[in-house]
């Protein structure tokens, strides 16, 4: 049986709904949303994400192949898009299953094509624009068109959808992700001249939804603003009524005052200058919560901040209660969320370590067991 007491992630699926929900009303009607589950749903959980934008979204979002199988294998079926690069060359199970591909070499349409041959099947793909991010994608010049055209032409293959991925579109300056929009918009054009036009054509993520950029094409990209985080304080979530949909809850195990001059935890980093009481909390880095948090950190207990003495272990972390004369053994400690009028946002803990928000959510650990209201 799993145990919930010691560490659990209370994960809100009818909020996430009421975010999807929010997107939707905040894009325009008939602009199709792919709701982004990679890295286990951003570390959400991609099934129960997944089974929730069901009736709500238009494409799952992935990043490879292996997450798009587990979705297939979950009885989830609406296109999933893998959005990374799928190294290997063997697309059985992607043409099998119906999984479109994003392509930006002829090499890989050339095996996705053969592949869908030997299966008497189209394969959907969607292509990779590159607009300045320089990660992936087929370059947006007259080559890059000719190249596109090659991969059109391929027997098998059909192109489904085209996209790019804007790479600052969360800053403060917005000339970046308008000077990306209208590199797509010329490269659209470069491929019309040349009778191609993807009924799929997407650009924008998180921080372009919020921005309204982008999003009057075929289809937005929804991730982290699904799951109630902003892309960054310059976007915030803007006027959209979007909300946490996770918290992590804790315990106290363990209560002690401790003598001035003693230290607490590895390396002795923390040194009372008083008589301090002390209690002990069953999480560490092992569960994804930042060491870097040692001595910087902050719980919620009875509604009021317990901060981290020392350094956090792997397991454990000790924390200061000495105001808090109503903790103990058993109290409820909350890592992230909500308790009384105060409230630890997963961007104020990352920003408190110099993390990114969407890495502190990616880098909970599988052993906090995920449970969904
Ligand atoms: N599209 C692509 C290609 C991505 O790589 C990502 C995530 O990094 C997204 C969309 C979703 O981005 P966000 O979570 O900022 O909405």
């Amino acid at each position: 049986m799993v145990n919930y007491k010691r560490v659990r992630a209370l994960i809100a699926l009818d909020v996430l709904e009421n975010n999807i929900k929010e997107i939707k009303k905040h894009i325009p009607h008939e602009t199709k949303i792919a709701g982004v589950i990679k890295a286990d749903g951003y570390g959400h959980g991609d099934i129960p994400v997944a089974k929730t934008l069901e009736n709500l979204v238009d494409f799952y979002a992935v990043s490879t192949l292996n997450e798009a199988l587990n979705l297939y294998y979950h009885n989830l079926y609406k296109p999933i898009l893998v959005l990374g690069p799928l190294p290997g060359d063997d697309y059985r199970e992607l043409v099998e299953n119906n999984i479109r591909a994003t392509v930006f070499t002829l090499k890989q349409a050339l095996s996705i094509s053969n592949e869908a041959k030997k299966q008497s099947r189209i394969a959907y793909i969607h292509i990779a624009v590159d607009t300045g991010m320089n990660r992936i994608g087929i370059k947006d010049n007259e080559n890059g068109a000719k190249l596109v055209k090659q991969i059109h032409d391929l027997d098998y293959i059909q192109v489904e959808g085209i996209f790019t991925h804007m790479y600052a579109a969360d800053e403060s300056n917005t000339d970046s992700a308008y000077a990306q929009l209208r590199r797509f918009k010329k490269f659209l054009f470069l491929l019309k001249k040349q009778g191609i036009e993807p009924r799929i054509k997407h650009i924008s993520n998180s921080a372009a939804i919020i921005r309204n950029i982008g999003d009057t094409y075929d289809m937005v990209r929804a991730g982290i603003i699904m799951y109630g985080i902003s892309p960054s304080d310059e976007t915030g979530v803007g006027n959209m009524d979007i909300k946490p949909i996770l918290s992590v809850k804790s315990m106290i195990t363990y209560v002690k005052y401790i003598e001035k001059g003693e230290t607490v935890s590895y390396g002795g980093v923390y040194k009372a200058d008083k008589r301090v009481r002390v209690a002990t909390i069953p999480i560490g880095y092992g569960d994804g919560y930042p060491r870097s948090l040692s001595n910087k950190g902050y719980v919620l207990i009875n509604g009021k901040r317990a901060y981290i003495l020392g350094r956090v272990c792997m397991d454990q972390m000790m924390v200061d209660v000495s105001c808090i004369p109503d903790a103990d053994i058993g109290t409820e400690v909350t890592v992230i969320g909500r308790d009384g009028s105060e409230f630890i946002s997963v961007e104020a803990l990352a920003k408190l370590c110099d993390k990114f928000p969407y890495e502190l959510v990616c880098d909970l650990s599988k052993r906090i067991p995920r449970i969904y209201t």
